[in-house]
Parts: structure tokens; sequence; C-alpha cells
């Protein structure tokens, strides 16, 4: 028995019979970075839930993740015995698409569902398959295979980004994913997420397991930074303390990428914490300006924001628009309030009834939804999909984009933004008195390296007045902490600015579309030693020699 796991086929980005140009596969240049032009990152996510389903279900399975139309055709002969697709709701046609041609070339297979898409209303009459999995997938697969319910849950060591560019340089894959548990127990009513999981289920459970996971990625890969999937990481108090005292213990350094609630930091009282945690960047959702949310209740923004910033902790701001506290005024009171916050990124994401939450339920039961959009126009980088008392689907684009221009003015590129968080950062631990602040000084230390080279390059790009002042305060800063540019430095910076040019060319001629390359992994588990079969579980592979790892298989189509 064999398995498919898939994502979705591209191009994507496109306007074409199955998507829109507006639904990106860049996390930053879709919803975050998307009006700062050269400045916006460009980077690529795997389909992370698909590797870490393959490595905890004993079938053999095959990753196929961006694949094009004519590769995933040409996987088909293979003749697996299930294909389990997953897709979020803008990219319903292309789902439906790939069933179709499942039961068309490869008719034995079974076809499993999974991702968000899976909550789109009466779709079991829409489009065709045998299973679908709503919310977590691992549990969901073992039973549906009959294997090992309780068996322990491995993790997979993968890239947190791939194909990343920064002002057109390519910037190397040096972090890796941590998925420490999905969904989140607040369940606010808009989050899909939340409302998708049900509730929070921790797949790493305790400091102890983080730290393995930390330190194999360590001596494996190298890797040391990694971005964590989980809605509210360390909403698990004790999990990150004894995280933390591993770490210390041990003196092993790790750094964070995280996700967390403004309620859940507060809980955490001394943010230095944080700084010995290897905490680097933090994404709150700050949602609006009132308090309309339990997990914001008594947050003083402005004072938290400073302290992480402070510390050289980056910080990612969202905000929700068109709630319906929102008219064309109070829309704008919250826009400044968030921009005045100074956050290093901020995304502004317009309120979306998404199938499965509560808010869906309310604004289906309230005849608030607008029935004619078709699924690809659901992505939320364009206009609003429910009737609003104020604001029209064409208003919403145009409020959305000027939200971002906002931002973008008031606190000038975010690239720039989290150079200067950083040395605050490294100006911080190198004044410490805390021998455990003072050792992520190296951190700090060649982050600032790498981001000098960037200088040169903004210089020329910069184009408004905050970058520009951004610019000069970076530059001296520089010059106080590390001396003149040298030409060491000078060389690397000249091929960022050579590479930003060529982008800023690209984007104005040709397009600013990239498209991720196909990525197709078998997953191979090893027996144990008395079982072990002398066949490959694939016809045309062999059996690698690393178990419980994915092997790396050339793309040849
Ligand atoms: S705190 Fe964040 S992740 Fe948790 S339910 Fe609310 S919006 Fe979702």
């Amino acid at each position: 028995m064999t398995l498919l796991l898939t994502s979705v086929f591209g191009p994507y980005g496109v306007d074409d019979a199955y998507g829109r140009k507006e639904n990106k596969m860049e996390l930053f240049h879709n919803q975050v970075t998307r009006e700062q032009g050269i400045f916006s990152y460009r980077f690529n996510h795997g389909s992370q839930g698909l590797y870490f389903l393959a490595e905890n279900i004993d079938m053999p399975t095959a990753v196929l993740d961006f694949p094009t139309l004519k590769r995933f055709k040409k996987e088909l002969k293979k003749g697996y015995d299930y294909i389990g697709i997953s897709f979020i709701i803008p990219n319903f046609k292309k789902a439906k698409e790939m069933a179709r041609l499942i039961r068309k070339l490869s008719p034995k297979s079974k076809i499993i569902l999974g991702g968000h898409g899976v909550n789109i209303p009466g779709i079991e009459s829409l489009m065709d398959y045998d299973y679908r999995c709503k919310g977590e997938g691992i549990y969901f697969l073992r039973e549906l295979f009959g294997e090992k319910m309780d068996a322990p849950i491995r993790h997979p060591l993968e890239y947190s980004s791939f194909n990343r560019q920064v002002m057109g340089a390519p910037w190397p894959s040096d972090s890796g994913i941590l998925i420490t548990g999905v969904g989140c127990a607040n369940k606010c009513r808009f989050c899909a997420t939340s409302h998708f999981f049900g509730k929070y289920i921790p797949y790493l459970k305790t400091g102890r397991d983080i730290f393995d996971v930390c330190c194999r990625y360590e001596e494996e890969m190298g890797i040391t930074d990694f971005g964590v999937l989980d809605e509210n990481f360390l909403k698990m108090k004790d999990r990150a303390l004894g995280l933390l005292e591993l770490m210390e213990t041990h003196d092993r350094h790790f750094s964070f990428a995280i996700f967390s609630s403004a309620e859940t930091l507060k809980e955490i009282g001394d943010l230095d914490i944080l700084v010995r945690m290897g905490i680097t960047f933090v994404w709150v959702g700050v949602e609006s300006k009132r308090e309309i949310y339990l997990k914001n209740k008594d947050t003083d923004f402005p004072f938290l924001f400073k302290e992480l910033k402070k510390r050289g902790i980056s910080v990612l701001a969202s905000l929700i628009l068109f709630s319906e506290k929102h008219d064309k005024k109070t829309i704008w009171e919250d826009v400044d309030f968030v921009t005045s916050l100074g956050p290093d990124y901020v995304q502004f994401s317009p309120l979306g009834p998404i199938p499965g939450t509560k808010l869906y339920d309310d604004y289906e039961r309230d005849g608030k939804l607008v029935k004619d959009v078709p699924y690809e126009s659901q992505h939320g980088q364009g206009k609003i999909w429910f009737h609003h008392d104020h604001f029209s689907r064409d208003e919403s684009e145009k409020f959305l984009r000027l939200a971002f221009d906002t931002d973008y003015i008031r606190n000038g590129a975010s690239m720039l933004r989290v150079i200067k968080t950083t040395l605050a950062g490294y100006q911080y631990c190198s004044s410490h008195s805390d021998r455990r602040v003072k050792c992520r000084l190296p951190y700090f230390k060649k982050r600032l390296k790498m981001t000098r080279y960037f200088l040169p390059a903004s210089t020329l790009f910069a184009q408004n007045r905050r970058s520009k002042t951004l610019l000069r305060e970076i530059k001296k800063a520089y010059r106080l902490e590390f001396g003149r540019v040298n030409l060491r430095t000078l060389v690397p910076s000249l091929a960022v600015l050579f590479f930003s040019i060529k982008e800023y060319l690209r984007c104005r001629i040709i397009s600013d579309v990239r498209i991720p390359k196909t990525s197709y992994r078998r997953q191979y588990k090893v027996p144990p030693q008395e079982n072990r079969s002398a066949k490959p579980f694939f016809s045309d592979g062999a059996i690698p020699k690393i178990p419980y790892r994915l092997a790396e298989q050339p793309e040849r189509s």
C-alpha cells in the first residue's frame, strides 16, 4: 500500500481558470510586506503539514509539493492506493481538478481531502473524494490505515522556508521548522485554525521534547534558528521554561520566531526570559485598538512593543479590517493605532468569514455572506465577501491597500525596521549584566553582519522619507558599533546591489511572480532489523540508510 500527499498545482499568484493573482504562495509578499516594492521579502514555505504527516505514519508515502499539473498527472501513473490533497478554500478549483484527474488516470486510488478547504459547505456534492480529514491529520491517517494510534510523534527536519530572496539577493535557507502543536485554546470568533483543530493539540509536549528536536537539527543540519508553527507557543509556560532550562544547562543556544497572544507574553512576566530563550521574532494579534478580544484585555501595547523591540525582538502586529465596529472613520483609528506602535511588520487582514468558524456561522445566519463570490476570490488580499454596513466590496480592496501604504509611509521598509531592532538587541545584550542575556550577543552580531550588506542597495531604492531616516540612523549605529565599511563588507554589498537592480528591472519589465520549484520526496520507513525487506517499498527506488528521515529524491521531470 502506498500514499501520495500533495499540495495543489501551480502556477500560483496568476489569474487563470483556477486561481487569482493576489493569492500568492509567499507569506510575507502576500500579506505583510506586499506594498513595499523591492523591500518585500520573497520566501516560499513548504507544505510542512504534509512532511509532518508523512513522518508519522508507517505507510510508505511520497510528498509532492508545488507540482505543475503535468507533473501531477505523471505521478498518478504510479498507481498509489491513497492520494491526499491538502488545500485551502481559495484553491478549491485546483483540488477539484486534481480529484477529477485521479478518478480518470488512477481510478483505483482512494482520495483523501485535508486542509481548511474541507470545511466548504456541501463539499460532498461539489467534488469527488473518498475521505475527508476535518482537523488534525496524523491521528486521522493512523486510524484510517489501522496503524498504532499512540505511536510516538516523530518530528521531521525541514527548512522553514526556501527559494528565499531579499532585495533580489538570495538569502540562504538557514532556519528549520518546529511544529510544537496545532490549534489554539482561545478560539477567537474569526480564527480559522483554532476552529479547524477544535482545541490545542501538542505534538512536542515538554521542553525536553523540543530541546531534543533542536539538538537533532543542529547535529544533522547545522541549524540553530527555528520558525515555530504553533499559534501560541508560550501558552504552555512550563514547556517553554523547561526548554530554557535545558538550553542554559547544556549551553546550547537556539533562536526562535514565534506566534504569541499578548496575554501569553504578559504571563511570561520578565521579558528578559524571551531574550534568554532566543526569541527573535514574535507575531502578535493586535486585531483592534478596542479591547474586543479577551486575549488583549488590559494590554498596554505601546509599552509591550517598546520593551520587546528594545530587547532585539522583532514584532509583527496583525490588525483586522472591516470588523463590525469599523466605519470610514474608526477604521483609520485602528490603522493609526497599530502603525503608531512602531512594529517591524504589519499584517492587515480583512475580516474573513471562513467556513468552520463561528464568524461564518453568524454571518450565514444573518444573511451577510455574498453568495456569488467564487472560492478562488475568497483569499483575503482583495475584496471582502460579505455585506458590510459601511464598505462596499470595491471600497474594501482600496482601503486594504491604503492601510498597507499608510504603514509603509509612516514606518518605512520593514527590512530596515528589523535591522534597527536587531541593533537595539545587540546593544541591549552587550550592556546587560546578566551573563545569560549577554551570551545572546553572537546571534545579533551574525545577523547584523549579514544585513549590513543590504545598506547600499537600500540607499539606492529607499522610497520614502521614513526609510531614508531609518537608513541614516542605522548607518550611524553600525559605524559606532562596528567601525566603517571595509573591503570585506563592500564586495558582498556590491553583489547585493547588483541583484537588487536586476530584481527591480525584472519586476518592472517582466513580472514579479516567483513560482516555487516542484519538490518530490519519498518517505521510507526502515523496518526493524529482523523484518527488513530486501525490496524497496517503491519499485523504482532504493531504501536509504537513514531511518525515519525524508529521503531526498531529485526531481526528474
Ligand atoms: S489567540 Fe490567535 S491563534 Fe488563538 S484563537 Fe485567537 S486568533 Fe486564533
